[in-house]
């Protein structure tokens, strides 16, 4: 048995079935790290010992009965942006060089309560800020599936170690498509849930209104069997909802019959790459097949997502990045003069290019006499996108896009064009705007040999319906990875 390709709930059964022990499994992703991890650079921070500490402690809960849940004696990973109690947390930012947080995000924690071993953070765009995993103070993320090419941005190191196996499943956050774009460039499943479905607290503020965690792994099943388990009401986050259900599990059904799709038109215009249309549309056909009504239509407002995104995110960026100045925690300059001088010697040594063009670019359409022009009018916008979502959900059940227009870029061609990064988004950002559930799954190859993804939105709270035609178009293909190819 190769127990690396086992999926997350497969290992937890034969860990409980005795057939594998929590201390192998550890052992066999460790070791897979130090085989790969010079080329890759998945993690900032591996926690070797204490993860093998941890792995014996919970093989003692399970052999004991305390602990029974289907993520039980999973090695996983958690991106750098959500706070570990006493293991480092930087944010791949320099800011944050020196950071041990003294507690833990609720996400994390609900986690750790069904069981899974932690084995580090992973590397990501500095502040979640880009598309690339480049823009990391700690250096750049390798696609696995061709290290020339990028992972994807900005939890790429999340989506790289779940695809090299370098952990079984792995927490992101998507605050304008940072679970769904890099797991489509990385061949892996990922869903960014509902606004308000996983808490945010302990996750380090980049844009608030948009900001959500979400499971990135080898399937739909882990997918929902992991957002089952750390999605929760918490009177820590203010913009936390208590939902009915929470049993996303139910979904996993092969059944889509009746269930109505539509396709944005707008989504398979200008900048698609041939390949990507080709097979995001041949995935649609298998679900025609199974029982789904497929329909195209006009989703509307599409080219403003990205000019609101861009003046929202900053604009809340700028105000949640003002805590970084060198007093409260984290870097500061060694050499200032005056505590004014110290701030502005700490913020321009500490943060990297692009997290200082969102701070300046946040400052100036929240200042005055921009406030109304910018921040105002991307507010209604915002609003405005939402509603032609409504109009959709009132006759689809599902929306069926790209997560990308593209598959993954070389290393080094979008950080040289920021503009051109970012209309890279144009198919993810809407549902953050509009606060809703999406999911990519792998849905082929292009002709380099690197994976497309495929795109289905919910509407508010209906993550199921997502789940269930993800999950039946999982059953047309089997799962590849990097090394089978
Ligand atoms: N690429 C987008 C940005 O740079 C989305 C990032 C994210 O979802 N964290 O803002």
């Amino acid at each position: 048995m190769d127990l690396l390709s086992l999926t997350a709930v497969e290992l937890s059964k034969k860990i409980k079935a005795k057939e594998v022990t929590v201390i192998e499994a550890t052992k066999a992703v460790l070791n897979q790290i130090d085989k790969i991890e010079d080329k890759i650079n998945s993690y900032v921070t591996v926690d070797k010992e204490g993860a093998i500490k941890r792995a014996e402690e919970v093989q003692k809960l399970i052999d004991d009965g305390s602990l029974t849940g289907p993520l039980a004696g999973v090695p996983v990973a958690i991106k750098d942006n959500m706070c570990t109690s006493g293991m480092l947390t930087t944010c791949s930012s320099k800011i944050l060089e020196n950071f041990y947080p003294t507690y833990t995000a609720e996400a994390v924690l609900n986690l750790e309560k069904a069981g899974v071993v932690i084995i580090g953070k992973t590397n990501m765009d500095e502040f979640a800020m880009g598309s690339t995993t480049e823009t990391s103070a700690y250096g750049p993320t390798r696609n696995p599936w061709n290290t020339e090419h990028v992972p994807g941005g900005s939890s790429g190191g999340s989506c790289s170690a779940v695809s090299a196996n370098e952990c079984f499943f792995a927490l992101g956050s998507d605050t304008g498509g940072s679970i769904r774009q890099p797991s489509s460039f990385c061949g892996v499943t990922g869903i960014k849930p509902t606004y308000g479905t996983v808490s945010r607290y302990g996750l380090i503020a980049y844009g608030s209104s948009l900001d959500q965690i979400g499971p990135v792994a080898k399937d739909v099943t882990d997918c929902a069997t992991i957002l089952e388990t750390i999605a929760s009401y918490d009177k820590k986050d203010s913009t936390s909802v208590a939902r009915e259900d929470y049993n996303f599990t139910e979904a996993l059904v092969d059944d889509v019959t009746g269930m109505k799709i539509g396709i944005p038109k707008d989504y398979f215009g200008e900048g698609l790459e041939p390949e990507v249309k080709e097979a995001v549309l041949a995935a649609a056909k298998e679900l025609e097949k199974k029982g789904a009504i497929i329909e195209e239509f006009d989703l509307g407002l599409v080219d403003y997502a990205i000019p609101a995104y861009y003046v929202i995110a900053a604009a809340e960026a700028s105000s949640n990045l003002a805590r970084f100045d060198g007093v409260k925690y984290g870097y500061r300059s060694e050499d200032y003069n005056g505590l004014h001088n110290m701030y502005k010697k700490t913020r321009s040594e500490g943060f990297g290019p692009e997290v200082k063009r969102r701070i300046m670019l946040g400052s100036f359409v929240l200042s005055s006499g921009y406030y109304d022009a910018y921040y105002l009018k991307a507010l209604r916008t915002k609003a405005l996108i939402k509603q032609e979502f409504d109009k959709a959900f009132e006759k689809y059940d599902v929306i069926l896009g790209p997560a990308a227009p593209t598959t993954a870029p070389k290393i080094g061609d979008s950080l040289s064009d920021p503009i051109k990064m970012y209309l890279g988004d144009i198919y993810t950002i809407s549902v953050n705007l509009a606060g809703l559930p999406g999911i990519s799954v792998p849905c082929g190859v292009d002709s380099k040999g690197l994976p497309i993804g495929l795109q289905l939105i919910g509407d508010c709270f209906k993550e199921k319906n997502i789940i269930r035609a993800a999950y039946a178009f999982e059953q047309t293909r089997s799962y590849t990875g990097p090394f089978d190819k």
